[in-house]
């Protein structure tokens, strides 16, 4: 058979089978139109299950006359200029796909009237042709109903799941819509019956009441995301929502609700990410409820990826992972009755450190060892003796017990992550036994190392400021950024004197482009502050040292497996990868015999 073009019924048949799957779709699809139409009300009516009839009635703008022919054509759109315009959608429909799709595979009745006209106007396609035209009247707003879904795709007719099954599905389209607009009023019914209803009023409580029943909304946690400061390059993102507590929970994950500026999205890896803030919280199996709304600039989300738009895609996706789970993971950890998971891994993990001697085990926001900073393992300057406090260093700061390990080396053997415990240690298997990795002391290291050799490539790579910052500084604060201005301009930063006590901040050193720019200079004056007058050549290892410390992640971050995985795996890169640059240890080691000792099977 040679290649032909396929005539324009059947390629709008295949095209229309990826928009319409089932009723649901038809629900989904008719349900976005109306909102984007401006509906206060939406009406859905539903019979068999959508086989026989699904019928969407709102008061929303309405089509104009002229036009409604055209709005059933493929690629016909009232909210898409330009492809430029693709990049920030804000509407929910842009593809001009869904009525043409759903008309070209079954009968559609529309009646419509703008505010403009006198009269509505009906129409009647079947098949996507148009077999009936007549002026009626009408309220502004339309009515689409659809009748004999699927009549010419037999195919998609004999997999449509039962009446129950559809049911459920639909049920839940619109309770979820009436979720995230309870400005609108919704109501659905079914044969005739009236199954779900929302005000409209605006009250999000109302309508989790109506949708999760009583029991269950009374108990749910509302959830917000501190406002971050629209630092430059990081976008502001807004999580909103409602998380059941962790004494509800559901067999499967479609509980798991998100909404992307208004638009009802599935995305495993941000379910994961509500999934993973429960961790440990929830019996084995089991899974959390959660309804989340998302704001976060439209050019930071690509909706143009399915036709159904069920599917986005992220410009950030990390970013969006953690602050959506830290953000749960907040509300749970101060709402949960049960002793939280930071104790509990402290005194665990105490133990541990007792087993394995007095300087094994602190946790990283202990203040470090008294002496520690001067008790550096690895960093080639001036031996210890040259601070001056030698002595006393080796007498009260013992050396932290380098963890043994299987390689015998200073390199770590290649590790297998299996999870993060009191979102401050992660937990590896090696090839002899486990190891608690501290997640901020490591990360110093690995930044240390990181900026280290950059620094002796003179490569060290900086992150210019869009805006400069000014920075008021206190007289102390000014003299000692003075003395170091050159040093701390070497190693990324770009200030200059702005008059008397103020500078102009141009730059940081890349590794701090996610903190706030103007306290990582702060804190970097700080360490010149408490420490003295260091001599000259620890100063410029001090400097690296706190920048590595400001940037490093901190202990209560909740860690994604991926980022858990990538630490783990510079980590086992590293030179010294068992102390942090300031002398602490990064990781405990229990070997396979310790294991078997403190369970007496030895
Ligand atoms: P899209 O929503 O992607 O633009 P559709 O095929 O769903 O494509 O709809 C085509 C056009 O018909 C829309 O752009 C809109 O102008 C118009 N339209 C559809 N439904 C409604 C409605 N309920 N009220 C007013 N206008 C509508
Ligand atoms: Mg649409």
């Amino acid at each position: 058979m040679g290649i032909r073009i396929l005539p324009e019924q059947l390629a709008s048949q295949i095209a229309a089978g990826e928009v319409v799957e089932r009723p649901a779709s038809v629900v989904k699809e008719l349900i976005e139109n109306s909102i984007d139409a401006g509906a206060r009300a939406i009406f859905v009516e539903i019979r068999e299950g959508g086989r026989e009839l699904i019928q969407v009635a709102d008061d929303g703008c309405g089509i104009p006359p002229e036009e409604v022919e055209l709005a059933f054509m493929r690629h016909a759109t009232s909210k898409l200029e330009s492809a430029d315009a693709l990049s920030h959608i804000t509407t929910l429909g842009f593809r001009g796909e869904a009525l043409a799709a759903i008309a070209s595979v079954s009968q559609v009745t529309i009646v419509t009237r703008t505010a403009e006209s006198t009269a509505g106007l009906r129409l009647v396609l079947e098949g996507g042709q148009v077999r009936r035209r007549d002026t009626v009247g009408a309220p502004v707003g339309a009515v689409i109903a659809v009748e004999k879904l699927f009549f010419n795709t037999p195919a998609r007719l004999k997999f449509l799941k039962s009446v129950a099954a559809e049911r459920r599905v639909l049920d839940e389209f619109v309770t979820h819509y009436a979720l995230a607009y309870p400005h609108i009023r919704f109501r659905l019914s079914h044969n005739g019956r009236i199954t779900f209803q929302s005000s409209g009023q605006g009250q999000l409580q109302d309508v989790l009441v109506e949708v999760y029943g009583l029991e269950v909304a009374r108990d749910m946690l509302s959830i917000s995301n501190p406002e971050s400061p629209n630092e430059e390059g990081v976008s502001p993102i807004r999580v909103r929502g409602y998380v059941a507590p962790p004494s509800q929970h559901r067999g499967n994950r479609n509980q798991i609700t998100f909404f992307i500026n208004g638009r009802w999205v599935r995305d495993t890896h941000l379910t994961y990410a509500v999934v993973q803030a429960y961790h440990t919280l929830l019996p084995v199996g089991r899974y959390p409820m959660a309804l989340i709304f998302i704001e976060l600039p439209p050019e930071e989300v690509d909706v143009n990826v399915h036709p159904t738009k069920s599917e986005v895609r992220f410009r950030h996706p990390n970013h969006l992972f953690s602050e959506v789970q830290r953000t749960v993971r907040n509300v749970l950890l101060a709402a949960t009755p049960i002793r939280p998971l930071g104790q509990l891994t402290q005194s665990a993990a105490a133990s541990w450190a007792g087993a394995l001697g007095p300087a094994a085990f602190h946790r990283s926001d202990d203040p470090p060892p008294a002496v520690a900073g001067t008790l550096d393992l690895d960093w080639p300057t001036p031996p210890v003796a040259l601070t001056g406090r030698a002595t006393e260093a080796e007498t009260t700061a013992p050396r932290p017990t380098e963890p043994p390990t299987m390689m015998g080396g200073t390199r770590l053997p290649i590790m297998r992550v299996i999870g993060q415990v009191g979102a401050a240690y992660i937990i590896t298997e090696g090839p002899d036994g486990l190891f608690l990795i501290d997640q901020h002391a490591a990360h110093e290291r690995i930044l240390y190392e990181q900026f280290m050799a950059a620094h002796a490539a003179r490569a060290l790579p900086s992150q210019g400021l869009v805006a400069g910052h000014v920075l008021h500084l206190t007289p102390t604060q000014a003299t000692l950024l003075e003395e170091q201005m050159e040093r701390l301009n070497q190693l990324g930063f770009n200030l200059e004197a702005f008059g008397p006590h103020t500078f102009m901040l141009r730059a940081v050193p890349a590794v701090l482009a996610q903190q706030d720019p103007t306290q990582a200079v702060i804190h970097v004056l700080d360490e010149l502050e408490a420490g003295g007058r260091p001599l000259a050549g620890e100063i410029e290892a001090r400097l690296i040292r706190r920048v590595c410390k400001t940037a490093a992640i901190k202990a209560g971050q909740t860690l994604s497996p991926t980022e858990m995985e990538a630490l783990v795996r510079q980590l086992e890169k590293c030179h010294n990868p068992h102390t942090c640059p300031h002398g602490r240890p990064t990781l405990i080691h229990l070997s396979v015999a310790q294991l078997a000792r403190e369970f007496g099977r030895l």
